[in-house]
């Protein structure tokens, strides 16, 4: 069995688990964090699944440029007027909860986020 076998948001992905997309296109999903710790945060994933940044190499480099390029639009659409944060957790020791690798964007006023939001 393959770890994706298993992977939630793989199963985002196929569309086996509902989502509230933010962005979709044939390599990127972004979608609501169905437990905000900000009143904007969302994730932001390759539809392709990799563990986490540990495990990628040059192969992935097209996927995660994309990803990095696509943020600033999003953010900004979703609301995010004056800044937003970035936060990628990898491995346990990185706070890493879902193996497949994603990027976290929260923005919205920092008095409404939770304390603390990573
Ligand atoms: P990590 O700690 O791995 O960086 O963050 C995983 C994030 O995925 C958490 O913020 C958690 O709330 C979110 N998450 C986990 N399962 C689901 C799900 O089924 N749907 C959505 N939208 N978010 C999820
Ligand atoms: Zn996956």
């Amino acid at each position: 069995m393959k770890s994706q076998d298993n992977c939630v948001f793989c199963k985002i992905v196929a569309g086996q688990i509902p989502s509230n997309k933010v962005y979709e296109d044939d390599d990127l999903l972004a979608f609501h964090d169905i437990h905000p710790k900000a009143p904007v945060h969302f994730l932001v994933i390759p539809k392709s699944h990799v563990d986490s940044l540990a495990e990628c190499g040059p192969g992935d480099a097209g996927v995660l440029a994309r990803i990095m390029l696509k943020v600033p639009e999003l953010a900004r659409l979703a609301g995010c007027s004056n800044g937003f944060r970035t936060v990628i957790n990898t491995g346990t020791d990185g706070g890493q909860e879902v193996f497949h690798l994603h990027l976290h964007v929260l923005g919205g006023p920092r008095d409404q986020w939770q304390s603390p939001a990573f």
